[in-house]
């Protein structure tokens, strides 16, 4: 049996093995990239409302420390395993060596539905996992990031709890907290907004006009509400949105301030007025210019790729694209931006964050920003680059660049002893 498993990460690592197919990878170097560094199992017992002992299993993977500390997101959902956690976290080392950053790639996850939890309860319970894995976190080993299910106040409580045990604040720790301890300006819609700059870059690409496009897109958490309203404001028009329970279609466009607040207050978008009903599964076939998936793992698949009738795919989510969708939209004209390079921009200011924590100097909005996009475009540039020149699809040129630097850094550094 093998240590970790699931159909999540599977397809991290079949996705691996073609990268490291196309450059022709040592058997060494395979061997040593392949695999998580380390992971942290943990269980997480937590006091609930009404007095009983809940038991919640807490993961912590880290791929790949060659580059520096590593670096990733904490998810909280009903659904999350070791292998769902692993295949996150190699993803994240393909994006960080990609956009080059100073980090490998790290993921968390705790087995648990918010949702249906007290806020009393996820404090608990966060403060608890922290403590569980308090040895292997740090500003100097792995730093944590919001991701599905947790946001800016899980980062404070981590924050907190990691600082308590040394005395003094330590906001190096997390990134994606609060602007008042140490959060950067930009940080909660940065993830959003590297995906808005990254169509702005396909646009281009393809000499297509940003007023009138009609977008799509599936997930109104962080990632998702924030790149539709980006959209918006600057001419697109936004015709569905949707969350875990249902959807919402407007053919004219949607406004998604209106149904941001109504979000905010019901705890979905379905029910907004001036639309239509819509599932997720057919929100995905609409047409549309630009698709963007912003929600989990594994949307577009075999059976649904060969409808896709967007120009544009923009992965706001990690890996909502299966290898065998891939291969089904390879033979067609949509354009596929990889999550690596799409929703690289939460990872790029979360780097600013740590930059800004370290020297207590803090940039403004508009630094990080200009930044960020000069960071995001230069990195889709690179990709698109080799894409056209090697007859790469996007995703095999993106992911090539991020695994041939691992596996490098692994080689320059040797093999310890
Ligand atoms: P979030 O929790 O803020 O929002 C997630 C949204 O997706 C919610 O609207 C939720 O209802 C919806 N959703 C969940 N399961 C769904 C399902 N099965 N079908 C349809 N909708 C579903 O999370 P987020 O931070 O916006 O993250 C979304 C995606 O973006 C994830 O894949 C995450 O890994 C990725 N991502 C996030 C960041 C970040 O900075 N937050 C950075 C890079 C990548």
């Amino acid at each position: 049996m093998h240590t970790y498993q699931g159909p999540t990460y599977d397809m991290a690592v079949k996705q691996f093995d073609e990268a490291a197919d196309y450059l022709d990878l040592s058997q060494e170097a395979r061997v040593r990239v392949r695999v998580p560094k380390r992971a942290m199992i943990v269980s997480v017992p937590t006091r609930m409302e009404d007095g009983h002992v809940a038991m919640f299993a807490g993961f912590r993977v880290q791929h790949n420390l060659s580059l520096g500390p590593c670096k990733g997101g904490l998810r909280y959902s009903p659904d999350v395993d070791l292998g769902e956690v692993a295949a996150l976290a190699m993803w994240m080392s393909w994006k960080c060596a990609l956009v080059g950053l100073p980090y490998g790639g790290a993921k968390g996850g705790i087995c648990c539905d918010p949702a249906a939890m007290s806020r009393d309860e996820v404090e608990r319970m966060t403060r608890r996992f922290t403590q569980e894995i308090l040895p292997l976190i740090g500003p100097e080993v792995d730093i944590m990031a919001p991701d599905l299910g947790t946001n800016e106040q899980t980062m404070a409580w981590i924050m907190d709890t990691y600082s308590m045990h040394a005395g003094h604040a330590v906001p190096g720790v997390v990134t994606g907290k609060p602007v008042t301890i140490g959060g950067s300006l930009g940080r909660r819609e940065a993830t959003g907004r590297g995906v808005f700059y990254c169509i702005q870059e396909a646009l281009g690409l393809l000499k297509l006009p940003l007023a009138g496009l009609r977008v799509a897109v599936q997930g109104f958490g962080n990632v998702g509400s924030v790149c539709a309203a980006l959209l918006q404001t600057n001419g697109a028009r936004v015709i569905a949105v949707s969350d875990i329970k249902g959807g919402v279609y407007n053919g004219g466009g949607l406004d998604i301030e209106a149904v941001r607040r109504h979000a905010g207050e019901r705890g979905t978008v379905v029910g907004f007025g001036e639309s239509e009903p819509i599932t997720n599964e057919a929100l995905l076939e609409l047409e549309c210019d630009v698709l963007i998936p912003a929600a989990v793992e594994r949307q577009i698949t075999e059976a649904n790729a060969g409808r896709l009738r967007c120009r544009i795919l923009a992965e706001g989510a990690n890996g909502p694209t299966t290898p065998e969708a891939d291969a089904i939209l390879d033979e067609t004209d949509v354009f596929v931006i990889p999550d690596v390079v799409c929703n690289a921009g939460g990872v790029i200011v979360s780097y600013f964050e740590w930059v800004q924590d370290l020297q207590n100097y803090f940039w403004s909005e508009a630094e990080v920003n200009s930044r960020l996009r000069e960071i995001i475009s230069a990195a889709f540039r690179r990709v698109h680059r080799l894409h056209v020149d090697e007859r790469l699809p996007m995703r095999l040129a993106a992911l090539s660049v991020g695994v041939r630097k691992v596996a490098d850094a692994k080689t320059l550094r040797g093999l310890f002893p």
